[in-house]
């Protein structure tokens, strides 16, 4: 266990040597992201060997494997290219400084040097710490504290005891499976009737939970990956519970510096891995739907995320923020902005505009809930076919479905808007679009369409192909003549008699109608057309047709 190979003197001492190298305030912005790396939980696989941790630090997607000289820190290296220390070998430090001391009086020694703290773990310092923990462990206990920043003790204590439980080395899956299974139960889900703050106490557990979970990342394919997908999106609606629970509770004016408090907290689970990103929207979505109600919180989130936003360097980067400023406009009723955030993005666009549509429409608000669904309509072309080719099923199937909800909402029937949208979708839309053509008896549009598509009259289900016949049997004699050309065109003898086969049919067709002069011109041409086919020609003289 790393706890017991780490030397309390040899921690100390590589402690004071980090504060002398890198003086705080002209280092500030290399520790503080140092610090929040090892907070946010970036920082796993920790080993120490020879006095030199070893380790991975995951950072803005990338995973990166620090190591620390304990006894020369000066000569830490870094895969991310530094020699010397980068932000990533000292949150590697600072997750093994935890196993001996709290990381938070280091930080805080490291800011104020002159401040007479001695930086060792010394036994009467940790019983106080310790003494502190089992506080801030029960959330009732602190109702009488007047400290507005519980929310930072708490997350302290889940850091505390989260460390407590992963000392060793666990693969992703395993590590995600324990927290869902051995750590998260711990905290005991309150009761309904449970004071406000027991449930909110809940919620942060959940939350750090959630953090932890969706900043390992997922492996690239296999059985582990499917399973730490799983972990993460089983655990989603216990997160959304939690804060449907706490939404119940009627909060006081002091709970409400507390929520205040907690915003700092729900932003973190944006810097998780991007493969778990519609998870980490949903818990996001729902606290500010639930909780974080007030308007001047929601006004303040929507221009810190567009500040993040323009910060970043990528658009993957990007989308976390984007989709928040989005979320977060359209919770303040600014659709126009919420819109034109995501609107380059087809993926995100797609499924949030549906999903504004859906709340407008709960929400019993018609005409909002149109004119997202309007919004989606305009850009149906457009983002149908900039999306990933085995996608696009997908796509045709959630604007169908938007569609019919729309119409449910609104109370209107326009089938011509339906088959607007069945003919923008082509050709993905098309088994759709045959359906709609067949269920509205159009059928000179339905043999256009099979026409289009190329269809052969083998590819056409019988039943289709009988209605059409009985309704007017001169719409389906264009698929005739389309399909006997290709089978000709295939040059080979089998292919030839099935083009014979369809002569024939042909033939009783045109007889059937009374129309036997065009029949007579038709083959007159056909045998013209194909004169240097001699199997064909062959096969048209057997069956008496020249
Ligand atoms: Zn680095």
């Amino acid at each position: 266990m790393l706890q017991t190979m780490l030397s309390q003197e040899v921690m100390t001492k590589a402690a004071q040597r980090l504060m002398k190298l890198l003086p705080y305030n002209k280092h500030s912005d290399v520790i503080k992201r140092a610090w929040q790396l090892y907070r946010t939980g970036h920082v796993y696989n920790v080993t120490v060997e020879d006095d030199i941790l070893k380790g991975k630090v995951t950072d803005r997607g990338h995973t990166y494997e620090p190591s620390f000289q304990l006894k020369q820190a000066a000569s830490s290296s870094c895969s991310c290219t530094t020699v010397g220390l980068c932000p990533h070998n000292i949150a590697l430090f600072l997750y093994a400084y935890n196993q001996i001391d709290v990381v938070g009086n280091f930080i805080r020694q490291w800011k104020e040097p002159n401040t007479k703290q001695k930086l060792t773990g010394s036994t009467e310092k940790q019983a106080v710490s310790e003494e502190k923990q089992k506080v801030t462990n029960t959330p009732s206990n602190i109702e009488h504290m007047t400290k507005t920043n519980i929310v930072d003790a708490w997350w302290q204590s889940f850091e505390e005891r989260y460390d407590r439980m992963f000392l060793y080395d666990l693969t992703e899956e395993e590590h995600m499976r324990k927290l869902v299974q051995s750590f998260f139960p711990t905290f005991e889900r309150p009761k309904s009737k449970a004071p406000f703050l027991d449930h909110f106490y809940y919620v942060h557990a959940a939350l750090f939970t959630f953090v932890k979970l969706v900043h390992i990342p997922q492996q690239e394919w296999g059985y582990s990956a499917i399973m730490q997908e799983r972990h993460v999106t089983q655990f989603v609606p216990k997160v959304q519970q939690a804060i449907k629970d706490l939404a119940k509770k009627t909060s006081t004016a002091m709970h409400e510096q507390l929520i205040y408090a907690s915003i700092p907290y729900v932003r973190n689970i944006l810097s998780g891995e991007l493969t778990y990103f519609r998870q980490i929207l949903d818990v996001y979505e729902t606290i500010w739907n639930d909780v974080l109600t007030d308007p001047t919180y929601r006004e303040e989130e929507c221009n810190w995320a567009i500040k993040q936003l323009n910060e970043k360097g990528s658009v993957e980067q990007q989308i976390p923020f984007i989709a928040a400023a989005s979320y977060v406009s359209f919770l303040l009723e600014n659709d126009q902005q919420a819109f034109e955030l995501i609107e380059p993005f087809p993926y995100l666009a797609t499924e949030q505009i549906v999903n504004f549509m859906h709340i407008s429409f709960a929400k019993k608000q018609i005409h909002r809930g149109a004119e997202w669904f309007y919004r989606l309509e305009k850009h149906i072309e457009s983002y149908l076919h900039s999306l990933r080719m085995n996608d696009r099923d997908w796509f045709v199937r959630t604007v169908l479905s938007a569609y019919r909800q729309y119409s449910i909402a609104t109370k209107s029937d326009e089938t011509e808007r339906y088959e607007q949208l069945l003919q923008k979708l082509l050709p993905y839309s098309f088994y759709m679009y045959i359906d709609y053509l067949f269920d509205e008896q159009k059928w000179k549009e339905l043999i256009e369409l099979y026409m289009l598509e190329k269809a052969t009259v083998d590819m056409i289900p019988t039943y289709h192909l009988k209605s059409v016949e009985q309704a007017d049997r001169s719409l389906v004699l264009p698929l005739y003549h389309q399909t006997i050309m290709y089978y000709i065109e295939q040059k080979n003898r089998s292919a030839y008699e099935q083009a014979i086969k369809h002569v024939r049919k042909l033939r009783a067709h045109y007889r059937a109608l009374k129309q036997m002069p065009r029949w007579e011109a038709y083959i007159t041409k056909l045998a013209e057309q194909t004169k240097r086919l001699r199997a064909f020609q062959d096969l048209l003289r057997k069956g008496k047709f020249i």
